[in-house]
């Protein structure tokens, strides 16, 4: 990995000395990092020396890589910032900076605050009603398989795993959302850490990486480690913000929105770090967005706050969420599966040669 060098904020200026162009704002939630502490850095992935690109709307510099394709922010905050962030994050930031915003129906989705509610909202949903737990499932059999899941937030994607008969272990640093998951799903091997805590000698034949890489400052650290995890013929799923297009863009959605993000890989980027891995690459796809994040791509679409709460209001009474549900299993996939913000991964460590 690069070494990380205090060489304090450069000048944000592109290669022919020009100021950076600076995307238009989306987020109403940036985070509060520490200007003066602010660290350069090269490409986090595969060390090379990055070019800076655009201004981000928070004020941060991306660079862009030019051997693996990733996007990557640069200086970065310092690693005690991150770790302070990351503590109150799925409470606090995921969701209460929306009130008073256009995305005010956001407020209303349940957090660790609310365990009851949320506990409900998670146990709702049908694993297989997601279509990367079906590919998943189309390329390992669930029942009896044992899980980790990287950074597993409220424990939502493992309660969906345990439902299909997966032994499911995960490790997060945010301590409500393990409480949560512990004491509301029941999902006892969840615990409060880092990646770098998971037992090394432990083997797995899934481990997740879901919405995380983008938020660690050592990315390739991370993927090793899952890698390091996995049983011969085990898989490793990937699902990250998508670099692939954001240089031709002009105003590439995904480094517009969720600030906290502090670098993007590319489909080039997870292709060089499978091959590194010795990881065969099984599905690689560029994927738009769930339900969820679609009105940040069609902002034109989000519902003014007082519509938005009286839809809330509406989810609530009895019967609504069974036919939401319904209608949510009929939905076509390929309209989920428009657009490019994510990339989905899955890759296997291959069976020793006989
Ligand atoms: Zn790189």
């Amino acid at each position: 990995m690069p070494e990380q060098s205090d060489m304090g904020v450069e000048a944000d200026s592109s290669s022919d000395g020009r100021p950076l162009r600076r995307l238009r704002d989306l987020d109403p939630r940036p985070p509060v990092w520490d200007r003066s502490a602010l660290l350069r850095r090269d490409c986090p992935f595969c060390g090379t020396r990055g070019r800076p690109h655009v201004e981000r709307p928070d004020g941060l510099t991306v660079c862009l890589c030019p051997l693996c394709s990733a996007a990557f922010i640069s200086p970065a905050p310092a690693a005690d910032e991150v770790a302070r962030f990351y503590r109150g994050y799925r409470g606090r930031h995921r969701v209460e900076a929306f009130a008073d915003t256009p995305y005010a129906h956001r407020a209303s989705i349940p957090t660790t605050a609310e365990p009851e509610r949320l506990a409900h909202l998670i146990r709702s949903r049908r694993a297989l009603d997601d279509f990367r737990v079906q590919v998943i499932a189309s390329h390992l059999k669930l029942t009896g398989a044992r899980v980790m899941d990287l950074g597993c937030g409220v424990g939502q994607l493992l309660n969906g795993l345990h439902s299909l008969g997966a032994t499911v272990e995960g490790i997060d640093p945010d301590p409500d959302a393990v409480e949560f998951a512990r004491s509301s799903l029941g999902l006892d091997g969840v615990r409060l850490g880092s990646h770098a805590d998971v037992d090394g000698t432990a083997r797995f034949d899934l481990v997740v990486l879901q919405d995380v890489l983008e938020h660690v400052l050592d990315p390739r650290a991370l993927f090793t480690r899952a890698a390091h995890l996995l049983t011969p013929g085990g898989f490793l799923y990937l699902w990250t913000p998508n670099a692939t297009l954001a240089a031709e863009q002009d105003q590439p959605l995904v480094l517009r929105g969720d600030y906290e993000h502090l670098q993007f890989a590319s489909t080039r980027t997870i292709l060089r770090l499978a091959a590194d891995l010795a990881l065969e690459p099984i599905h690689l796809e560029c994927i738009g967005f769930l339900g969820s994040l679609e009105d940040v791509a069609h902002p034109h679409n989000a519902s003014p706050p007082r519509t938005a709460i009286l839809r809330a209001r509406i989810r609530r009474l009895p019967g609504v969420r069974q036919l939401a549900r319904i209608r949510n299993s009929l939905r076509s996939s390929p309209r989920e599966r428009a657009g490019t913000y994510h990339v989905f991964a899955l890759l296997r460590r291959p069976l020793p040669r006989a």
